[in-house]
């Protein structure tokens, strides 16, 4: 069941979007070669805390920390650890925060000091697939709409769309109906009303879409190993427009890629 919200929830999660893309901002700051991963997240811990929120993901299905890290090969779900980041790596940040009793989720893929043309296209080119994404997901269409865009233009740039992992609904849940596919066809799947709220979320392959679980029960890696790019925004669906809750710019202020 999809759980549409009315404008004073939309307003909490707002609220809750702007605490979580300043604190993306905190750590945007940050991402350079030769931090360790685990040190990136408890700037993120601390800056929530400071703010009155709470980590969305941490303890979420036992998940150990505030931020999903998730390097070069590494999809999605990677956690912060000793690991230090070097110059040519990518690295995806991902981050929720509940506030007020509502989520809100986004993440970035950053380059780390110089990294190869390719790759560099790459984060690009999935960036753009999830405004491609946020144009379609208007009152009246439908999520096939959305999830057609993204894929078209991800597909016609000769990378590959992970299609295990979708976006999702969300609100006082984290993950909620419906869900969000980042490949599907044009009219299909529900339609898309006043009051919806969704996480939009590519997740963009350089080579092959298959992707594997690492043995931490978490990470998620390409099976190529070659490397993997993820954006993210929570957008809400009114009647007369489609508003972005959650923001890039505290980020694109240190980073713009
Ligand atoms: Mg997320
Ligand atoms: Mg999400």
């Amino acid at each position: 069941m999809i759980l549409y919200k009315t404008e004073e929830e939309i307003q909490l999660i707002r609220e809750s979007a702007q605490i979580l893309g300043k604190a993306h901002g905190e750590v945007a700051r940050q991402v350079k070669a030769g931090i360790k991963t685990k040190d990136l997240d408890k700037i993120a811990e601390e800056f929530i805390a400071d703010h009155g929120g709470k980590a969305s993901f941490k303890g979420y299905n036992g998940f150990p920390s505030t931020l999903c890290i998730s390097v070069n090969e590494n999809v999605v779900h990677g956690f912060p650890s000793e690991y230090e980041l070097k110059d040519g790596d990518i690295i995806s940040i991902d981050c929720g925060v509940f506030y007020k009793g509502y989520h809100s989720d986004s993440a970035y893929t950053y380059p780390v000091g110089e990294i190869t043309p390719e790759t560099m296209s790459l984060l690009k080119a999935t960036k753009e697939s999830l405004y491609q994404g946020i144009e379609q997901a208007k009152y009246g269409n439908r999520m096939g709409d959305v999830s057609y865009a993204i894929q078209k233009y991800v597909e016609d740039r000769g990378y590959t769309v992970v299609r295990e992992l979708v976006g999702h609904g969300l609100g006082k849940s984290l993950h909620e109906s419906p869900e969000v596919p980042n490949y599907g066809k044009r009219g299909r799947g529900p339609k898309l009303q006043h009051g919806l709220v969704i996480a939009i979320e590519p997740m963009v392959n350089l080579g092959t879409r298959n992707i594997v679980q690492e043995n931490d029960g978490w990470t998620i890696r390409t099976r190529d190993r070659k490397p993997s790019a993820h954006y993210e925004h929570t957008v809400a669906v009114f009647e007369d427009r489609t508003e972005i809750l959650t923001t890039h710019k505290y980020i694109e202020e240190v980073f713009n890629i």
